[in-house]
């Protein structure tokens, strides 16, 4: 294969919390790199996820969803997704198909891109096919876009097709990362990320939202991973629902990010865990930076 004939790009992924953009970008990678539960926010950063094959390279950037910012974080979060618009070869723009809103003042600027927008109408498993077609019907009277494509990104139903799309607009390049690489991210990232869902997983109300993991220590040692992890909360009331009582909370977590890390890793793993108070993260924008948003 000559480098001439190689297409290489970047497709991003957008659409509004919840209908299914890091199901779908690890469903198109055949991996789980991004992190996915039933609550909505569960995506804080911009993923990347890279899949190669002989002749090509997709860049996919799984990205928080469409949301109207209302404090520190969530502005870091819309400056990923609008970041996001422009440095593509093509869009994936996910919707749910039991959503049928139009596109606001924010999404309305995605559409009016130059590059190819692919719509995807996601969790058509929800419904039977006489309610799809009227989904379809409306959106392709409503939206000018390149395709509109049902899909499944919980069953992979229809993902072979939308790659095909994605192909078929992807510029002749060389690839930008080596062919063996699955993501930009380090491993330690996703060591954070991995114990993040467990407690978005295990714990309800406002903790999801008020915790953020840090690696501080990541060492290899011979078949060993020793992680050492802190969970940073915002009050000492979230620090003991985090650990429970006799800190059985805490080590339901450990227990299940370990078992991840360790599949996800390929390596036996150690893992230490932390709780802090970092009181007000969210909203302290030099706390943020340490966390990794910018
Ligand atoms: P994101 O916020 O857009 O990244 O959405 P997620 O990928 O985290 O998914 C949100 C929720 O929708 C999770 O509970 C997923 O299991 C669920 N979901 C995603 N795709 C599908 C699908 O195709 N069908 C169904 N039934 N559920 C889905
Ligand atoms: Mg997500």
């Amino acid at each position: 294969m000559t480098s001439s004939h190689h297409k290489a790009g970047f497709v991003n992924i957008v659409g509004k919390p919840n209908v299914g953009k890091s199901t779908l970008m690890n469903a198109l990678l055949g991996k789980k790199l991004s992190i996915i539960t039933a609550k909505a926010q569960t995506t804080r950063h911009r993923i990347t996820g890279i899949l190669s094959g002989d002749d090509f390279q997709v860049i996919y950037a799984d990205t928080p969803g469409i949301i109207t910012p209302n404090y520190a974080l969530q502005q870091s979060m819309m400056r990923v997704v609008r970041s996001s618009l422009v440095d593509a070869d093509a869009l994936l723009w996910v919707v749910d198909v039991h959503d049928q809103d139009l596109p606001t003042d924010f999404s309305a600027k995605l559409l009016q891109r130059t590059i190819p927008v692919f719509l995807l109408i996601n969790k058509v498993d929800l419904i039977g096919k006489v309610a799809l077609e009227k989904v379809l019907q409306y959106w392709s009277s409503h939206v000018s876009v390149n395709a509109i494509i049902p899909v499944s990104a919980l069953q992979a139903y229809n993902t072979a097709l939308v790659f095909t799309h994605i192909l078929t607009c992807l510029p002749e390049h060389p690839p930008y990362y080596p062919k063996d690489m699955l993501t930009d991210k380090p491993e330690r990232f996703f060591a954070a990320e991995i114990i993040r869902e467990k407690i978005l997983r295990n714990y309800h109300q406002e903790i999801p939202y008020s915790v953020e993991v840090v690696i501080d220590a990541f060492k290899e040692e011979g078949n060993l991973i020793k992680i050492s992890a802190i969970i940073n909360a915002e009050r000492q009331s979230q620090k003991s629902i985090l650990i429970g009582k006799q800190g059985h909370a805490l080590k339901k977590v450990g227990i299940e990010a370990r078992h991840d890390l360790e599949r996800f890793l390929g390596k036996k793993v150690f893992l230490e865990q932390r709780v802090k108070i970092a009181p007000g993260w969210r909203t302290k924008s030099q706390l943020l930076r340490r966390f990794g948003y910018t």
